[in-house]
């Protein structure tokens, strides 16, 4: 059996490749990659030579697919790099990793850098539990779709953003979430130009309109505030309109816990209460 191993490699700065991935590379019958050039002088600059190199990328992934499984087939390494940072993450990778799974092949990793995640630890925000939306679409209703998504996340989201995007981006989100809502720009990660800018979207809005981004950019976003607790009155509310399409009380209760995210026995003696009542009265 055959292994493919996905190679992390550097996000900018080359002291980031490990000995592992060079290893790797070096032991490896092939070497997928989105641009020969890009991975040939990474390539020599760490001495590894005498490997063949192929292209396998966002367009030709999939036509690359019989090729890798008849190496693996033959019980050979083939290694899988990107332009930049762990491969798979907005990147090629994920096709060719399904096919390897699909013929049961082993498939492995070095890991290494990734901008989201390094972004996400310095950000300051929350990272125990974190979403990473990759690009937004430029445009259109999934656009939006995927904004409102974003935006109504409870967690920490993680977003790539061209610079000539970020300020559209930036306002799209500001637009959204308000004021308030803390963000965090994480730019040339790794580079000689590293920079974390930190504030409010409002600040934001300012930072990217008064100096033109440059680099590549990560960009880190809090999560949204959990809804307001709901109270008695919102819960009776809830109850009275379920209660009159529901098939029974337990539905109704079980359909309006869920919706307010309150626990069940609190919705069920409001219930209770409202029952025991005479028909147009209700409590306070
Ligand atoms: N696979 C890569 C990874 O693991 O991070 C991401 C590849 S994706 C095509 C490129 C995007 O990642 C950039 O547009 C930018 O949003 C982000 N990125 C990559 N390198 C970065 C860096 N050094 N600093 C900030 N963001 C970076």
């Amino acid at each position: 059996m055959g292994t493919l191993v996905l190679v992390a490699t550097p996000i900018g700065n080359l002291g980031d490749m490990s000995p592992r991935a060079i290893e790797a590379l070096q032991n490896s019958a092939l070497i997928c990659c989105e641009d020969t050039r890009r991975t040939g002088g990474l390539l020599s600059h760490f001495g590894i030579s005498g490997v063949r190199m192929a292209i396998a990328n966002e367009h030709t992934e999939t036509a690359r697919i019989d090729e890798v499984l008849n190496l693996l087939s033959a019980g050979q390494t083939v290694a899988l790099v990107t332009d930049a940072g762990t491969p798979g993450i907005s990147d090629p990778g994920e096709r060719l990793v399904r096919a390897a799974i699909d013929h049961h092949h082993v498939v492995s990793a070095v890991p290494g850098p990734s901008a989201d995640v390094m972004a996400l630890v310095i950000s300051g925000l929350p990272c125990h539990r974190y979403v990473f939306d990759g690009f937004l679409p430029r445009r259109g209703p999934e656009r939006q779709q995927r904004l409102r998504e974003a935006t109504g996340e409870r967690r920490t989201v993680v977003l790539y953003e061209a610079p000539h995007r970020l300020a559209r981006t930036i306002d799209d989100l500001h637009a959204i979430c308000g004021d308030d809502r803390r963000v965090v720009l994480a730019r040339e990660l790794t580079k000689m130009h590293e920079e974390v800018w930190r504030g409010t979207l409002a600040e934001a809005v300012t930072h990217v309109a008064t100096r033109e981004p440059q680099g590549e950019y990560v960009i880190v976003l809090d999560g949204a505030e959990p809804p307001a607790q709901a109270d008695d009155n919102d819960i009776r509310a809830a109850l009275t309109e379920q209660l009159a399409t529901s098939a029974s009380t337990k539905s109704a209760v079980a359909t309006v816990a869920q919706r307010l995210g309150v626990p069940k026995n609190r919705v069920y003696d409001i219930a209770l209460s409202m029952s025991a009542q005479p028909r147009g009265t209700s409590a306070s």
